[in-house]
């Protein structure tokens, strides 16, 4: 005869005790009935809505083990908002950053639109292109025109280019996509961008973030173009800030 093996409470049913007993403390500090729902969302992790007596509210997991100033803390910010209420709870949500899923580079580049198209830049042949040429079509990212940040009156910069090591997706300002803009400088641009997804940001002996390492700075000169970029860009900087982009 098999011998039985000691069954570990399954998951599910621990989670319902778990949620029971963070239900209750709620329900103890807002002396109303409290309907809990929990979840494992990426970025909203608390919300609530008064239903005649009773409170729903549904917030991440992270909350089921509160200890009791944070349990008081989110029954001061359902009941009225409480702006201490509101930092602490930050700090919280601070502190347990780690218990939020990440989503995969996949999943996020899944929720941006990616508009690499232009009218008359074409960015992903523009990659495509650099890619085989200078990274044995090694690199493993989106490209697509970012949206143009609202501003008012004269631009005194301009970000040209980005890159985001969560999503693998470069963007470039769409006031590089005119005719006046020449071809290999918004080849240089996403040059630039592409070297940021294979030197990551690390910090520096001073413990600064360094953005870019004096060995990417070094790798950007291998552009066939670079001098020539670099000079466009001097003489024309203005031609870009003052660029109309409507935004997308
Ligand atoms: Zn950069």
């Amino acid at each position: 005869m098999a011998r039985q093996l000691p069954v570990a409470p399954e998951p599910n049913r621990l989670l319902k005790v778990w949620r029971r007993v963070l239900e209750r403390r709620l329900r103890t500090r807002l002396r109303a009935k409290v309907a809990l729902e929990i979840h494992d969302n990426t970025h909203t992790m608390l919300t609530f809505q008064r239903q005649r007596s009773m409170w729903r509210l549904r917030l991440h997991h992270m909350f089921l083990a509160a200890p009791d100033d944070v349990v008081q803390a989110l029954a001061g910010f359902v009941r009225n908002g409480d702006p201490d209420a509101s930092v602490m709870l930050d700090r919280y949500i601070e502190r347990n950053r780690a218990y939020i899923r990440r989503l995969s580079p996949a999943q996020m580049r899944k929720r941006i639109r990616l508009e690499p198209e232009g009218q008359h830049h074409d960015l992903e042949r523009i990659f495509a292109r650099l890619n085989e040429r200078y990274f044995d079509s090694g690199i493993d990212a989106a490209i697509t025109y970012g949206p143009a940040p609202r501003v008012r009156g004269p631009r005194k910069s301009i970000k040209m280019g980005s890159y985001s090591a969560d999503s693998k997706v470069i963007r470039i300002h769409p006031a590089l996509d005119q005719p006046l803009v020449p071809r290999y400088f918004v080849e240089w641009i996403v040059f630039h961008e592409m070297l940021h997804h294979v030197y990551r940001t690390r910090r520096g002996d001073d413990g600064r973030r360094c953005i870019h390492p004096p060995e990417m700075m070094e790798h950007e000169k291998r552009f066939h173009d670079y001098s020539r970029a670099q000079a466009w860009e001097r003489e024309n900087l203005d031609l870009l800030l003052r660029a109309r982009v409507t935004p997308a």
